[in-house]
């Protein structure tokens, strides 16, 4: 039912109201239930140009259960990057890796060894992981979240109809915010703000560091 949904910051997990403060925090979703409903809709001058999530030759990873944050940032910066929750067995994991062309990270470096398509992470802080995974794939992604895929699911973003989304999202960022996107895996909608400039932020930061 429209207007029942959680409203999720993404960025940080934590749940927001959709009022008063929550105007701070601007990369907001609102979940509205497993899978969402389909609608037709046309595309108006008002809806975001589609922009791929990621380049065709781009890398996929997977990330096993340690390394949750890193799969959320990975694909902020578009990549396609599943996560698996703890509990499956390291053979599983490195088969699924195998089967799917992803790279599998790990923090375990029996895991890392299982190969050939695994990477052990060194570094402990998401910051550093995120500059360790992507310097040593030579990729040099931008920071914007136009490409983004979701950070729950790992969905890919498409544009959305304003009057598509109306119910399901605050007034005033209805108001304000002038584009939106919604996941086409859990049905979050997705618009760019204060919170989304702070990811921003850290992305150029991340960036800066792998042209040193
Ligand atoms: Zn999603």
């Amino acid at each position: 039912m429209v207007g029942m949904g959680r409203l999720l910051d993404v960025g940080f997990g934590t749940r927001r109201r959709p009022t008063g403060a929550a105007v701070r925090h601007v990369f907001y979703t609102r979940k509205v239930g497993a899978r969402p409903v389909v609608n037709r809709f046309e595309l108006s001058s008002e809806v975001m140009g589609d922009v791929p999530n990621g380049g065709r030759d781009d890398p996929k990873f997977l990330c096993d259960a340690m390394l949750g944050s890193l799969a959320r940032w990975l694909r902020f910066f578009g990549f396609d990057t599943t996560y698996l929750e703890p509990g499956v067995p390291d053979p599983v994991l490195a088969d699924l890796a195998r089967s799917e062309e992803r790279w599998l990270l790990t923090r375990d470096r029996e895991l890392s060894a299982v190969g050939p398509r695994t990477a052990l992470v060194r570094a402990e802080t998401l910051d550093d992981q995120l500059v360790e995974v992507l310097s040593r794939r030579a990729l040099r992604p931008t920071a914007n979240l136009e490409r983004s895929r979701c950070g729950e699911c790992n969905g890919v973003l498409e544009a959305v109809a304003r009057e598509e989304i109306e119910e399901m999202i605050p007034a005033y960022v209805f108001a304000t915010a002038p584009r939106f996107r919604r996941c086409e895996g859990c049905g979050r909608v997705y618009w760019q703000g204060s919170h989304s400039a702070r990811i921003v932020a850290r992305m150029h930061a991340i960036i800066q560091r792998l042209n040193v």
